[in-house]
């Protein structure tokens, strides 16, 4: 909850939210459709294998998004959709569906009951890392498969709109019904014909237009046959269900623009006559190594590998923060490393030097933090601006904990939870402290470390790591410490 302290500074002194729109693509003054409700809707997972740390990014953005709306008095109404069904490799109408590949990888039936188990797990995992990511929950979790008669609804709609055309392997939206298609990243149609590949399927006629039904086997019954949704319809008709037929913010990856969104807009708009929504956002990727992350590149690493290799949902969070949702970012093990760090130091500050005693907060930094996350959530300044307070010799400790402490209630990084000892019992650990096995790898490292083989030496820090301990070498030899 806020303290009285800010809903004095933001009624009188508030800076403007301003929030980045792909539509337009520039900064707007954000303002609602309805009084102090925002209505939010954020692309999700597709549900078949765990969200990689790429993935995790579009849901800290939205994260921050959220509280930032609600620092800013908003009342938020958001809706994630969880896809357990539908979409296929490519984003568009090729490829394989995505969880009939989880299916075949865990070696189980392509039946709608293993779909409904494999996701069944892969949205609690999913849960399990929003969690460790401090990302709130949203009002509501729409999950695709529960929405079959509201996507029915809507592409029957369309249908009878005249939007639509049946081939022999589905339902297809007819773009050039809707000449507003495509602008979302100002998609140029005639480039978009003629640049497309070869189209594998001839009936359709346009290459752009896409499949609100695709006809199979598998899947639900409907007046076109059985089969199953789009995966761009799931989006339109559950945000339409959960949150009404115009909405004040549209969320999602760069990767969506193109494709996704582009749909959704066409068959929201064609099918309610209004405008689908009012601010577009899209997070940037992250990559590793500046490569794509991805399972079949090796690289496609999820919290679980993080948090195996000692470091906390905190960590990750606080080295996203560090970079602007719309810069791309380059993940590695030592920039995560030197957050976890900066994260301790930060929470040392509070706990050691500011003796967890909050004060009054310090006006001055706190209008600051406001205005930077009021900028497009401007994180990387609100970060600075932290490590400048805990420089700022003219601000007390008390103000500085508390301050600190009302910065956390948008980054959420942990700096408001109750610290105790154990945190800080980190330091150096005492050699009776550490098991036999450890003290053998430390000796293996060592040896290998004296023999210069500095591979060996280097997998025995990570192993080491691995297993919870850190290993610093020092002139009077390695110094151990619990991570
Ligand atoms: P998916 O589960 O494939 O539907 O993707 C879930 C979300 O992750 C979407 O919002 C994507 O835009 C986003 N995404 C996919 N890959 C990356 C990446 N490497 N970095 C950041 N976001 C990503
Ligand atoms: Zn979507």
């Amino acid at each position: 909850m806020l303290n009285l302290f800010t809903a004095k500074t933001t009624r009188f002194d508030a800076p403007v939210l301003q929030l980045f729109n792909t539509e337009s693509r520039t900064l707007e003054t954000f303002t609602t459709l309805y009084g102090h409700k925002v209505l939010m809707y954020s692309c999700g997972p597709t549900v078949y294998d765990y969200a990689h740390i790429g993935n995790l990014r579009a849901y800290v953005f939205v994260d921050i998004l959220k509280r930032t709306l609600e620092y800013n008095h908003y009342q938020v109404k958001n809706t994630i959709n969880l896809t357990d069904f539908g979409h296929l490799t490519d984003d568009g109408d090729a490829g394989e569906d995505k969880m009939m590949k989880g299916l075949k990888r865990e070696g189980k039936p392509a039946t709608l009951a293993a779909m409904r188990e494999l996701s069944d797990f892969f949205i609690d995992a999913f849960y399990e890392d929003l969690g460790s990511l401090r990302i709130l929950p949203p009002t509501t979790f729409s999950r695709a498969s529960d929405y079959i008669v509201e996507q029915i609804a809507l592409i029957k709609t369309l249908d009878e709109k005249g939007y639509t055309y049946e081939t022999s392997d589905g339902v297809y939206f007819d773009i050039a019904k809707f000449p507003k298609y495509g602008r979302l990243g100002n998609i140029n149609l005639e480039e978009l014909k003629s640049g497309a590949r070869v189209e594998e399927n001839t009936e359709k006629k346009n290459p752009a237009d896409f499949a609100v039904w695709k006809k199979g086997e598998l899947g639900w019954d409907s007046r076109w046959g059985k089969g199953f949704p789009g995966w761009h319809v799931e989006c339109s008709a559950m945000a339409i269900a959960t949150l009404g037929k115009q909405i004040d913010i549209h969320t999602g990856g760069i990767d969506h623009i193109h494709t996704h969104h582009n749909a959704e807009i066409a068959q929201s708009e064609c099918a309610t006559g209004k405008t689908f929504a009012k601010y577009w956002m899209h997070s940037e990727f992250i990559t590793i190594d500046s490569t794509k992350i991805s399972k079949s590149l090796g690289n496609g690493i999820n919290l679980r590998h993080l948090i195996e290799a000692g470091y906390s949902g905190d960590d990750y969070r606080y080295w996203l923060l560090t970079a602007h949702y719309r810069s791309p970012a380059n993940f590695s093990f030592d920039a995560l490393k030197a957050a976890k760090q900066a994260l301790y130091r930060l929470k040392r500050h509070i706990y050691e030097e500011y003796k967890n005693i909050s004060g009054k907060p310090s006006a001055d930094y706190i209008k600051r933090f406001h205005a930077a996350i009021n900028n497009d959530l401007d994180t990387p300044k609100a970060i600075a601006l932290m490590w400048e307070l805990i420089k700022d010799d003219t601000v007390d400790n008390s103000a500085k904990c508390a301050t600190i402490k009302h910065f956390d209630k948008v980054l959420a990084i942990g700096l408001s939870d109750e610290l105790d000892d154990a945190l800080f019992k980190l330091g150096v650990v005492s050699v009776d402290d550490i098991p036999d096995e450890i003290k053998q790898l430390i000796n293996d490292r060592e040896a290998a470390r004296i023999a210069r083989n500095w591979d060996e030496s280097d997998r025995l820090r990570t192993l080491i790591n691995l297993k919870g301990y850190t290993i610093e070498d020092s002139a009077s030899g390695p110094k151990i410490s619990k991570s």
